[in-house]
C-alpha cells in the first residue's frame, strides 16, 4: 500500500471593521440581512463611469496591524492592483485587490492541535474589495451591491498543513487574533471570515507536489474540516484507481458533503493583473509601523502564559479561559475585585460556562457583572454559603441580573454554622431514627450519609456540610455508650 501526505494551504477573507467602504465614503454594517437592497451605495461602489476610489487610511492601518500581530514584515510600499474577471455583482468588471506588493509578508501563525505546538507559515496578507450578492429566484435574478466595495484582508498561508484538523485548528486561531484586535466580529454566521483551502496529495515517497484543487466558499470551520478531508479522500482513490489529479476550482455541498467541480482553475495570468491606475502607492513609513507595533493589544497565546505565570492557573484552565477575550477580560475583573484566582477560574469555566450553554448565551449576553461574581465567590469563600446553594444563587443572579448577597438574605440562605445549632438538629435526627443508629454502631459505616442526607432536609439544605458531618460522628460514637 502507497501511503500518502496531503498538503493543505489556506486563504482567508476576513472583513475588517471600518466604519466606510475600501473606496468610497459608504458605511459598513456588518448584518446586512435587514437592510433594503442597494441603500448602502455611491456611484463609486456601483462602478460608475468616471468615479475615483479614495483608499480608506483606517482599512490600511487595520491590515498593517493585523500583519503586525501574525509576525509579518511590513513592506515599505503596498500597492492596488486590478484583478480581471466577470461576475455579475462585479458591475466593474475588475476587483480592486493587491497582487505584487500586498501589506504584509513572511509571518506565522502558532497554534495547538490536539495538544501539540503548531507554526504555520504566512506567506501575505493584502487588502481587497468584496462584491455584491445575488439573489435567484421569483422568475430571475436580482444584485444587491451594499456589500460591494466593503474592506476584506486576504492571509494567505503557505501549504504547511498536513491533515483537515490541522487546517481547522489553523482558522479557529485565526479568527482569535482577529477577534483579539478588534478587527472581526467573529461572527461566522454572518459570513465575516470565508475560507479556500487549497488541497493536494502526493504519495510519501515522492518530492513532486501534486496538482492541487482550490475548495472555494467555505463559511464554517465545519465546512473547511469536512471538505478538506472530503477532498483528500478523493484524491488518494483517483491515484490508487492509477488516474491524475487535475488542477481545478471546487465548490462544496454542505447537503451531500461532497466537493463538486466548478471550473478548470484560472492561473494568475488569466486575471490580467495590472496597477491600479486611479491609486497611487501606498506608503508605510517605519514611525508609523512602530506605533501600529506599540499599539497591539496583548494577544491569546501571551495572555494564556501570563495567567499561568501570574496566577498559577494550569495550561489547561488559561487556554479555557482565553479562549474567548470577553471571559478573559472577566475573569481579571473578577480577580481585580478580590476572588482568588483559582476560584474564579473554577467558578467561570465550570458552573457559569453550563449555565450560559444551557441557555445558548454567551458572558457578553448576561448583566451578572465581574463585581457581583466575585461577591458569590467570597461568600463561599467566608462559609456564609456553601456550595450547591452557591450554584443556585448563581442561577438566580444569571437569570435576573441581581446579586448574590440580597438573594442569600431574602431567601434564608446563610450556611447553619452554629455548633448548637447544628448539633440540635443532629440529635434529634438521630433521637429518630434508632434503627439506623444501631446499624452504624453494628459497624455499617454507609449509613453516614443517609443521616447527612436528613440532616441537609432538616436544614433545607444550608448546614454547613463538614460541620454537620463531623458532629454527626461525634454524637454517634457518644451513643455507643
Ligand atoms: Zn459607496
Amino acid at each position: 500500500m502507497t501511503r500518502y501526505e496531503p498538503t493543505i494551504g489556506l486563504e482567508v477573507h476576513a472583513q475588517i471593521h471600518t466604519r466606510s467602504k475600501m473606496f468610497c465614503g459608504c458605511p459598513v454594517v456588518e448584518d446586512t440581512g435587514n437592510l433594503e437592497p442597494n441603500t448602502y451605495v455611491c456611484p463609486v461602489c456601483t462602478a460608475m463611469p468616471g468615479v475615483l476610489p479614495v483608499v480608506n487610511q483606517q482599512a490600511v492601518e487595520i491590515a498593517v496591524q493585523t500583519g503586525l500581530a501574525l509576525g509579518c514584515t511590513i513592506p515599505p510600499v503596498n500597492r492596488f492592483a486590478r484583478k480581471s474577471y466577470f461576475y455579475p455583482d462585479l458591475p466593474k468588471g475588475y476587483q480592486v485587490s493587491q497582487y505584487a506588493l500586498p501589506v504584509a509578508v513572511d509571518g506565522e501563525l502558532t497554534f495547538d492541535v490536539a495538544g501539540a505546538q503548531r507554526t504555520v507559515r504566512i506567506r501575505r496578507a493584502h487588502l481587497e474589495e468584496d462584491a455584491g450578492k445575488l439573489y435567484h429566484g421569483n422568475g430571475g435574478s436580482r444584485v444587491d451591491l451594499n456589500r460591494a466595495g466593503v474592506p476584506l484582508l486576504e492571509i494567505v498561508s503557505e501549504p504547511d498543513m498536513h491533515s483537515p484538523e490541522e487546517a481547522r485548528a489553523y482558522g479557529e486561531a485565526l479568527r482569535q487574533i482577529l477577534v483579539y484586535l478588534e478587527v472581526n466580529s467573529g461572527n461566522m454566521e454572518r459570513g465575516v471570515m470565508r475560507f479556500e483551502a487549497n488541497v493536494s496529495v502526493r504519495p510519501s515517497r515522492s518530492d513532486e507536489m501534486g496538482a492541487r484543487h482550490e475548495v472555494k466558499n467555505l463559511n464554517s470551520f465545519r465546512a473547511l474540516h469536512d471538505s478538506i478531508a472530503h477532498e483528500i479522500n478523493q484524491q488518494i482513490q483517483t491515484l490508487e484507481g492509477g488516474g491524475v489529479v487535475e488542477q481545478q476550482t471546487m465548490g462544496w455541498n454542505e447537503v451531500e458533503g461532497v466537493t463538486v467541480p466548478q471550473r478548470g482553475k484560472e492561473f494568475a495570468h488569466d486575471y490580467r493583473y495590472f496597477p491600479e491606475p486611479d491609486i497611487p502607492p501606498i506608503e508605510v513609513s517605519r514611525e508609523e509601523v512602530e506605533a501600529l507595533r506599540d499599539a497591539l493589544p496583548e494577544l491569546p497565546r501571551a495572555k494564556q502564559s501570563r495567567f499561568v505565570g501570574e496566577y498559577s492557573l494550569t495550561d489547561y484552565d488559561a487556554r479555557v479561559l482565553v479562549e474567548d477575550k470577553a471571559v478573559a477580560d472577566t475573569f481579571e475583573r473578577v480577580i481585580e475585585a478580590g476572588a482568588p484566582p483559582k476560584q474564579a477560574a473554577n467558578w467561570i469555566t465550570g458552573e457559569l460556562f453550563r449555565l450560559l450553554k444551557a441557555r445558548g448565551r454567551s458572558i457578553a449576553d448576561i448583566k451578572t457583572s465581574p463585581e457581583q461574581l466575585a461577591e458569590l465567590i467570597d461568600l463561599v469563600e467566608r462559609d456564609t454559603i456553601n456550595q450547591t446553594t452557591a450554584k443556585d444563587v448563581l442561577e438566580q443572579m444569571v437569570e435576573t441580573g441581581r446579586a448574590a448577597r440580597p438573594i442569600v438574605e431574602e431567601q434564608g440562605l446563610a450556611q447553619m454554622s452554629d455548633q448548637a445549632e447544628v448539633r440540635s438538629i443532629v440529635a434529634q435526627v438521630l433521637d429518630r431514627n434508632p434503627e439506623q443508629v444501631q446499624e452504624y454502631l453494628a459497624g455499617k459505616h454507609q449509613v453516614i450519609g443517609w443521616f447527612i442526607g436528613r440532616i441537609m432536609r432538616a436544614t433545607r439544605g444550608k448546614a454547613n456540610p463538614q460541620l454537620a458531618r463531623d458532629l454527626l460522628t461525634e454524637q454517634l460514637e457518644i451513643r455507643r455508650g
